[in-house]
């Protein structure tokens, strides 16, 4: 039985909208991840160690949620909205608690347009509700024009390398299983992509690994492909950075130099790096052809 908790609010308005995904609300159905990526973002939080452990469901979310839509929806504010910014919408618990499922519902009533990105293949069994809000959703004025859909798709991916998720990753599906699973939301007819936030400094951020990423992402059908770098938070035992060194240290300890100079005192690498990535990303994207932005 998961922890459930009450929540005040869940719909959370961004201050403005996120240029990777597009998404004007964030929604998280769960606090904590069964995914358990050592390098995750909300490390250095207050969730703990093991994500899993710390796994919440936010029991009240659907009457919370179903008051803020109406409002939003009252006053034309129409936006996308991420399911699972800070825990993945189809953690194994989904398939018991159904709390992604109801959430969407919830979108199709008030034809919220929704965005997901997961590394799960639960969400498979939501394809028919998905491809309804893909139809019904009202779009916001300054996105109908070129997107004229309601549904926007991602699988995540930072490696293709199976021992490196094994042991970053260990509670979602291997990488190849992950791309298999965005062929058939292709087939389906999803817009989706790769989301290939974070990838990993001279891990697989190098331009042999990020082209053999991109160029699996386009054969197996991305509509796009985003290239992100890896933030790590904090010091403390369950903080990312802390967890990610323990896995350089077993993984490749030679790495823990170049990572320090990389980082400096920051949770973000030095801007050359961004920059240089960032290059690096467009120029294997337009060699295969694959957008390296969700809209055209
Ligand atoms: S799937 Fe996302 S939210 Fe879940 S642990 Fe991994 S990075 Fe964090």
């Amino acid at each position: 039985m998961l922890r459930e908790k009450e929540v005040k609010t869940v719909l959370n308005k961004l201050k403005k909208r996120d240029s990777w995904f597009l998404v004007d609300y964030t929604v998280n159905p769960y606090e904590g991840c069964s995914c358990n990526c050592q390098y995750c973002y909300i490390r250095g939080s207050k969730y703990g160690e093991n994500l899993a452990e710390g796994l919440a469901v936010k029991s009240n979310a659907p009457e919370i949620l179903e008051k803020q839509l109406a409002a939003k929806a009252k006053n034309g504010q129409y936006g996308f909205v991420g399911i699972g910014s800070a825990t993945d919408a189809y953690i194994h618990q989904e398939e018991k608690y159904r709390m992604t499922e109801t959430i969407l519902r919830l979108l199709l009533k008030y034809r919220f347009p929704a965005f997901i990105s997961t590394k799960c293949a639960l969400i498979k069994r939501d394809i028919k509700l998905l491809k309804e809000i893909d139809q019904a959703a009202i779009l916001p004025a300054d996105l109908g024009s070129t997107l004229k859909r309601g549904v926007i798709l991602s699988v995540s991916v930072s490696s293709l390398d199976d021992t490196i998720s094994h042991m970053l990753e260990p509670g979602a599906i291997p990488p190849l299983q992950r791309l298999q699973l965005l062929k058939e939301l292709k087939q389906e007819g999803f817009l989706a992509g790769v989301n290939a936030i974070p990838v990993l400094p001279f891990i697989s951020d190098t331009e042999e690994e990020l082209d053999k990423i991109i160029f699996a992402a386009n054969e197996y059908d991305a509509d796009y492909v985003l290239v992100g770098g890896l933030t790590l938070f904090g010091n403390e035992k369950a903080d990312s950075k802390t967890l990610f060194y323990k896995f350089l240290q077993r993984y490749d300890a030679s790495l823990l130099p170049k990572y320090s100079s990389l980082y400096e005192s920051n949770y973000y690498t030095v801007s050359c790096y961004q920059k240089e990535l960032k290059e690096r990303a467009d120029r294997i994207c337009e060699r295969y052809s694959v957008r390296n932005k969700i809209l055209e």
